[in-house]
């Protein structure tokens, strides 16, 4: 009888998951009733983006999480239920790299403009744009090798540490870089770390990046379409050697780039 009771509970008021920092819980809603809520705050809805009245929520791991549980509220009419998400360390590997020593402890003239472009992107990220802008699966923004992927531990020379908020891809300069889906440029710029970069928002707090290129072919403001041509590879920035590095940040949390495309991707 006891046994029986406590699988009862489990089953209807207790969900639990492991969720990887740096990668993304998504949640399917039962019915257009229900909300999710994390810290007393609720969750935004997304629409299913083939199913009628279905919904979804999407919930960013930061890669820097102190959570070792992050609680999520889900309530109906009826019921109200608790998803336990047990954040683990992902296992990541460590990296060296060697780059312009201006790109690891930056000339004091640099600072002001490094720090501006710093503000520019949060503001940017932190912007919620409630329309969305695709309607297709999301695809890589090229099918080269990988050379580096997301989270790698990394110190540059020798002392600076930090962790790969991106993809890198193989990419000799001059290749083609397309662009993950539908979107606006927000951000189509040369900046410090960067170098030529690219911004596109997807729209409910979903934006793509596309660092390091010899090349921008589009404009602030400018609609583009899944595939479009963005520009072309290159080495600028804080470089190793020429490469693109992409990133997804999505509700201003810069998290695994392709674990969210197979994630979002996954509702088709
Ligand atoms: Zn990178």
């Amino acid at each position: 009888m006891f046994r029986l009771l406590l699988v009862f509970v489990f089953v209807t008021n207790i969900f639990a998951y492991d969720v990887i920092k740096g990668t993304t819980f998504l949640l399917k809603l039962k019915n257009a009733d229900e909300k999710v809520f994390k810290d007393g705050v609720e969750l935004v809805k997304l629409k299913h983006p083939t199913k009628k009245d279905s919904y979804f929520v999407l919930v960013p791991v930061a890669y820097k999480t102190k959570e070792k549980t992050i609680e999520l509220l889900r309530k109906n009419q009826n019921n109200t239920s608790t998803i336990s998400l047990h954040v683990k360390d992902g296992n990541y590997p460590k990296e060296t790299l060697k780059v312009n020593p201006k790109k690891v402890k930056p000339p004091k003239e640099e600072e002001n403009r490094i720090y501006k472009e710093y503000l520019e992107s949060k503001k940017i990220y932190a912007t919620f744009t409630p329309k969305r802008y695709w309607k297709e699966p999301f695809e890589k923004p090229m099918s080269s090798k990988i050379t580096s992927s997301y989270g790698n531990a990394r110190v540059f020379n020798g002392s600076l540490k930090s962790f790969h908020s991106g993809t890198d891809f193989r990419a000799p300069t001059g290749s083609v870089i397309r662009v993950v889906n539908d979107g606006v440029v927000v951000v189509a710029s040369n900046r410090y770390y960067s170098g030529n970069a690219i911004i596109v928002d997807h729209g409910e707090g979903i934006y793509s990046s596309y660092s390091h290129l010899s090349k921008i072919d589009v404009k602030v403001g400018q609609k583009v379409s899944k595939h479009e041509k963005l520009g072309l590879s290159g080495a600028t920035g804080r470089v190793t050697g020429p490469h693109l590095h992409f990133s997804i940040i999505l509700q201003s949390k810069k998290i695994d780039p392709l674990d969210f495309i197979v994630k979002i991707n996954n509702l088709y």
